[in-house]
């Protein structure tokens, strides 16, 4: 691909947005995902930029004044946090520099649909986005800002009118759903583990948007264990046929990497070419329908709990998964069959990533301590959040496309 085409968001400084030692979101993923960008080589094939932090208008876009100001006095004082915003609990330490650090992100989802908008770039991908479970008026999920419901609002307010959003995070986007329920020129569509079995337990299928909007949120709910064929087969299913019925001018995809069968927060199965065959489908359903000229396509990449693909880290961990339903987690075995990728197999057959990333330029692995008993999606005091509206059980998946199910193209 040549330089001018796509556009890769970074700044080291993403890095700060760490919720501490201990806490399964682990800035140590993004550095390790630059090292490996630059490994292959492939920040000289794209045009690499930084981006300036969202400002306060452009985080007013989705975020409630009063929710920002509460990061930001959580930012400047953690032990000033206001857990009535969701800062400073469990899932969401508050954290000194948080509201920088978080703002950072959502400025380069933000700089990076402007990009594909204003035609600067074909592409763009801002691989340390993709916070979908922020709300306009609180922290979620690891989540302080949303940064990629930011980037959907920033396309609205240049002029698009027509914009997808696709999300295949193991967790359902209920950030990006919330914010634009009511709004009919945003096509959410979420593949995810059901919301029976995982955190944030909405992505119902009956969720398909509010009265003014009805049909433009899609939510496919996956049982725990599904793998690569049935996760690839509900994405060729339902996601080209939406695309082009809605045909959107814009296609914004969200890759959260905890749909992997070695994340120790969900009970997906799928593998790291699973979710690169779907990246790659993407790419072309955007060069299929998105933008008059075509592929106008930003992504934001989400790590989740789900660094396992890069780096496994030397054990503990994974006893979080304890008391969860019962979904066969990745062995030996299942990690042997990984390594296909080069460089994916270096830091991941035998978990022990010190040895392995001994490659990796300036990259420190911090020791982690084994998670606490919440982790596993339900942390303790969390309670379920109330599921989102419902318009009448339909037993149909997308009401307005007709019967996509099975069509695979
Ligand atoms: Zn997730």
């Amino acid at each position: 691909m040549s330089g001018g085409q796509a556009q890769l968001m970074w700044d080291e400084a993403v890095t700060g947005y760490d919720f501490g030692p201990g806490h399964p979101m682990d800035p140590v993923r993004l550095a390790l995902t630059m090292r490996l960008v630059e490994a292959y080589g492939l920040d000289r094939a794209v045009r690499t930029v930084s981006a300036a932090a969202a400002g306060e208008s452009t985080l007013r876009l989705v975020h409630r004044a009063d929710y920002i100001a509460a990061v930001r006095a959580a930012s400047a004082d953690p032990r000033a946090a206001d857990g009535s915003y969701g800062i400073g609990t469990v899932d969401d330490p508050a954290f000194a520099g948080m509201h920088d650090a978080a703002a950072l992100i959502a400025g380069q989802s933000v700089a990076a649909a402007e990009a594909v908008w204003r035609g600067e770039a074909l592409h763009a991908v801002n691989f340390s986005g993709g916070l979908h479970h922020a709300m306009p008026g609180g922290a979620s999920g690891f989540c302080v800002y949303n940064d990629a419901a930011l980037a959907v609002a920033r396309l609205l307010e240049l002029g698009a009118q027509r914009v997808v959003y696709v999300d295949v995070d193991v967790h359902h986007g209920d950030g990006v759903q919330a914010v634009f329920w009511d709004d009919p020129r945003v096509l959410t569509i979420s593949l995810h583990e059901h919301p029976r079995t995982l955190f944030p337990q909405t992505g119902w299928p009956e969720e398909t948007g509010g009265a003014q909007a009805e049909g433009t949120a899609v939510n496919v709910a996956l049982p725990a264990g599904t793998g690569d064929a049935g996760w690839l087969r509900a994405f060729h299913a339902v996601v080209p046929e939406l695309l082009a019925a809605f045909r959107p001018e814009v296609l914004v995809t969200q890759h959260g990497a905890d749909t992997h069968f070695e994340d120790p927060l969900a009970h997906l199965a799928v593998s790291v070419d699973a979710q690169r065959l779907v990246a790659e489908a993407c790419h072309r359903l955007a060069h299929d329908h998105a933008g008059a000229a075509g592929s106008r396509w930003a992504a934001g990449v989400r790590g989740g709990g789900g660094r396992a693909a890069v780096v496994d880290p030397p054990g503990g961990h994974r006893g979080g998964a304890a008391g969860r339903p019962g979904v066969p987690r990745a062995g030996g075995v299942a990690q042997r069959s990984v390594p296909s990728d080069p460089a994916v197999g270096a830091v991941a057959d035998d978990g022990r990533p010190a040895a392995r990333l001994a490659g990796l330029r300036g990259v420190r692995v911090r020791p982690r301590r084994p998670a606490r008993s919440g982790d596993p999606g339900d942390p303790p005091g969390r309670l379920p959040l109330p599921r989102a509206p419902s318009v009448g059980r339909r037993g149909l998946l997308m009401p307005a496309v007709g019967p996509a199910v099975g069509r695979v193209r």
